[in-house]
């Protein structure tokens, strides 16, 4: 059975999607730190990050560099925090987190509540600087 991140990068299950290619896969983290919290995998099945092999790695990092540049374009903030977690989901992923202040990137705090038409339109948004 596949994780719920690769079964989100396969389209089976909904996400608010803001960037994609062959290999990886960039959506809206579904309870946001901040407003703009993106998470960016890859599509190969892999729980922990330092296990994907290095080619692999590399480019969700790259990958990962143009979805923050693109957060940065479309949510004004001072920098994107970048965390790895992954004690939730056990599939490897990066949260990118637009920041005003340290606080934003505290995973502890309590999530954002956003309307369906509110992530909608920072997916829109973030995916329309995507380059
Ligand atoms: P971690 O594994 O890094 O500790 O946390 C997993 C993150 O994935 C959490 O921030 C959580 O809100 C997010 N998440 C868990 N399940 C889903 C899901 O089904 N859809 C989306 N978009 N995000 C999810």
């Amino acid at each position: 059975m596949a994780s719920i991140f690769a079964r989100i990068a396969a389209g089976e299950i909904p996400s608010y999607k803001v960037a994609a290619d062959d290999r990886f896969f960039a959506f809206l983290d579904i309870n946001p730190v901040a407003k703009g919290h993106v998470l960016v995998i890859p599509r190969a099945e892999v729980d922990y990050i330092f296990d994907l092999d290095d080619d692999t790695l590399a480019g969700l990092y790259l990958f990962a560099k143009r979805v923050a540049r693109a957060l940065k374009a479309a949510i004004p903030c001072r920098k994107v925090g970048m965390a790895v977690l992954g004690l939730e989901v056990p599939h490897a992923h990066i949260h990118l987190v637009p920041m005003q202040s340290e606080g934003d990137m505290d995973f502890r705090r309590e999530k954002l509540q956003l309307t369906a038409e509110e992530m909608q339109a920072i997916a829109s948004s973030i995916a329309a600087h995507f380059e």
